[in-house]
């Protein structure tokens, strides 16, 4: 007989062979700009903390407060013991942020689009994903049993025959895109997408889980970037990245979010989010309004470090990019995985991306509001070094 569970070392063995073997890095302390990575102190480029929240002071205190005064777990779904006051404040700060009549929040990003896709769609109907999309996405998509067909990356002509071919032999359709690409750092062409949403009666999900609180004048993410506030469509996030949190949500129509409280499986049969994640979000929201001055910092910082780049290292294949995330292409794992371990040398904490996360290999480096300039010379110069 063999061993039923020998294929299992295999397979890591392959995943090692092909440089694909990934493991965990133990940060010390509390997050930032420079963090304390297996004891080096480091410049973080690694972080989804765009506005550099996670560690601030009144995220902090809004958590310890709520701990005090909820306890430290929920205790159960928000349809049953789970619901408090606070889940129900943190919703409401999140529809006059996106300026919709409702949200809900869940308790993961990935949890939200699971639980939405699979209460929009089935098996009568269709769903056309941009081929770049989050894992969340696709396997949302699998889930809930529908057709799914991938459209190539942001191209809406492929998208446009793909609807004209298949539209009508389905009940309903479901359009859906990253609204920033979260492993290539461009935006999808959402009023393209939304015209053709409309031509073909399709629904449009939009997941603005890197846009939150990055893009727009209020922080509202792509949706209002596009000055699309107000169409009719789905968007959902999370409070994990800029909101320095953790949890999901979506916002959108006030049917649309009745309608995920009964049938959004990963919502229904879920624990609440804890207290102290859900106040901790609440105080977030609070200073992506109250303070456009991080946004403003953070887009200074993208715009500073393109221009060195441009001006000093022409030859770096940068990635189309329109947000806080830049990406350089690298011709195979082992070559980004080598960069990334030059630079992790040098005190700069910026990680190769390697398949299957992506289809060509890259170092992905994420710019956040409270990055000094002095940190973003510091990456340009080991660039320099690295190319030299
Ligand atoms: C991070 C991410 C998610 C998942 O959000 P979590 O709250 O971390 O589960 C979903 N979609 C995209 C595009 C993301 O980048």
């Amino acid at each position: 007989m063999t061993d039923p569970y020998a294929w299992i070392k295999e397979s890591l063995a392959t995943i090692h062979r092909a440089d694909w073997y990934r493991s965990v890095q133990t940060i010390h302390g509390q997050p930032g700009a420079i963090v304390l990575l297996a004891g080096q102190e480091v410049i973080n480029f690694a972080s989804n903390d765009y506005l550099g929240l996670a560690g601030d002071e009144r995220l902090i205190k809004a958590a310890i407060a709520a701990i005090q005064e909820y306890g430290t777990g929920s205790t159960g779904s928000r349809l049953l013991s789970g619901h408090r006051e606070l889940h129900r404040e943190l919703e409401t700060a999140i529809a006059s942020l996106k300026q919709t009549e409702d949200a809900v929040v869940f308790s993961s990003g990935y949890l939200a689009n699971l639980g939405a896709i699979t209460a929009l769609v089935g098996k009568r109907d269709l769903i056309l994903s941009d081929q770049y999309n989050h894992s969340s996405l696709k396997n949302g998509a699998i889930l809930s049993g529908a057709a799914v067909i991938e459209y190539p990356h942001c191209d809406v002509a492929a998208l446009k025959t793909q609807l004209s071919q298949q539209r009508q032999n389905y009940r309903r359709c479901l359009i859906m895109t990253d609204s920033i690409f979260s492993m290539d750092g461009d935006l999808c062409p959402l009023l393209t997408l939304l015209d053709l949403a409309d031509e073909f009666s399709c629904m449009l999900l939009v997941d603005e889980a890197h846009a939150t609180g990055v893009l727009g004048k209020t922080g509202a993410g792509c949706v209002e970037h596009f000055g699309c506030t107000g169409r009719q469509l789905i968007q959902i996030g999370t409070l994990s990245k800029a909101l320095g949190s953790l949890g999901g949500y979506v916002a959108g129509s006030a049917s649309l979010i009745e309608f995920l409280r009964n049938r959004a499986p990963t919502w229904i049969y879920t624990t609440g989010l804890s207290p102290a994640d859900t106040a901790a979000a609440l105080a977030a929201i609070n200073i992506v309004q109250q303070e456009p001055q991080r946004r403003v910092q953070l887009w200074r910082n993208v715009d500073y470090l393109k221009k060195l780049l441009q001006q000093q290292l022409p030859n770096l294949k940068l990635l189309p990019s329109e947000s806080p995330i830049l990406c350089f292409q690298l011709p195979s794992a082992s070559e980004a995985l080598q960069v990334g371990k030059q630079l992790r040398q040098a005190g700069i904490f910026a990680p190769a991306i390697r398949p299957p996360t992506v289809p060509t290999s890259r170092l992905r480096i994420s710019l956040m509001a409270t990055h000094e300039l002095k940190h973003i010379d510091k990456l340009i110069a080991e660039l320099n070094n690295i190319s030299k």
